[in-house]
């Protein structure tokens, strides 16, 4: 899965990887779907583990552009998952109230505390993609926004944090096939929203924004992994075996009982 993980100061160009690589797991959906079911089984008892442990927080942040799968990913990797130990936070136009404070001041109430899984879906990655492609802050203001960013996430490691950042990547064919999906689809209609159209006519624009991104802001603590997400079954796995890697990696123990319960008699 190191495959899909942006190292420090790289340049990253989109066009030049595939969103729909599946040079791992070629075996199929099939069995695809079931290395899944495992994963979920496996992330469901190491969420248990982190909360029991209370030491780690996991911040995991989901970028894409619309219909990239940043909903799916959330309902099919964290199906198994105890609701209480996961929380999503959604990040959409900032309010009246949010706009009169910096960009950060919404993102950082929202970060995990220990023993907490918390799911950005968006983030504040937004302020240096949206509001560069829609000219809504004048370039010097999110020009200096990646080295905010960066300072920002350092410090949420340094404080026990692991930060994993995934961006669904998917063609623009790909785009155009899903959006259609959801006109045709009269249980899908609520999906769509005609300002998906106004964003897909900048969809250069945010190419090039997804790109300084993923190349300013990929750091040793806080790394992007670059999902290809045209098969979704793909984009699930993928990601369930980085969180789970990460997990496992962190060498979560249940504490130690402060009483012996041997000694103990439930009348
Ligand atoms: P959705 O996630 O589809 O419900 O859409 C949320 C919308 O909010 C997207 O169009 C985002 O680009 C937009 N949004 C999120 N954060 C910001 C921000 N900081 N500034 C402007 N728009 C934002
Ligand atoms: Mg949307």
């Amino acid at each position: 899965m190191e495959r899909y993980r942006i190292p420090p100061d790289t340049t990253v160009r989109l066009a030049d990887r595939s969103p729909s690589d599946r040079l791992t797991h070629d075996e199929g959906k099939k069995v695809g779907r079931q290395y899944l079911t495992e994963l979920t089984l496996r992330l469901r008892d190491l969420q248990e583990l982190l909360y029991a442990e209370g030491k780690h927080k996991v911040l995991m942040v989901l970028q894409a552009t619309d219909t990239g799968g940043k909903d799916g990913v959330i309902r099919h990797v964290f199906r198994t998952v105890n609701p209480q130990g996961v929380k999503v936070a959604s990040f959409k136009v900032p309010s009246s109230r949010e706009r009169a404070h910096d960009y950060l001041w919404r993102v950082h109430k929202e970060t995990p505390g220990s023993g907490e899984i918390r799911i950005f879906n968006r983030s504040h990655y937004e302020d240096v993609l949206v509001v560069r492609v829609r000219d809504l802050a004048p370039q010097e203001v999110w020009e200096r926004r990646y080295h905010h960013i960066n300072e920002f996430e350092r410090l949420l490691a340094d404080e026990g944090t692991t930060v994993l950042k995934f961006f669904l990547h998917i063609s623009k064919e790909e785009q155009g096939a899903r959006l259609q999906a959801r006109l045709d689809d009269p249980d899908r209609h609520w999906k769509f929203s005609s300002a998906d159209l106004a964003e897909r006519a900048h969809w250069d624009a945010y190419q090039e924004a997804y790109d300084a991104m993923l190349s300013r802001t990929s750091t040793p603590w806080a790394p992007w992994y670059v999902i290809p997400s045209n098969s979704k079954w793909y984009r699930n796995l993928v990601i369930a075996r980085i969180l789970v890697g990460a997990l496992e990696g962190l060498g979560m123990q249940y504490p130690e009982p402060d009483f012996d319960p041997a000694t103990i008699r439930v009348d």
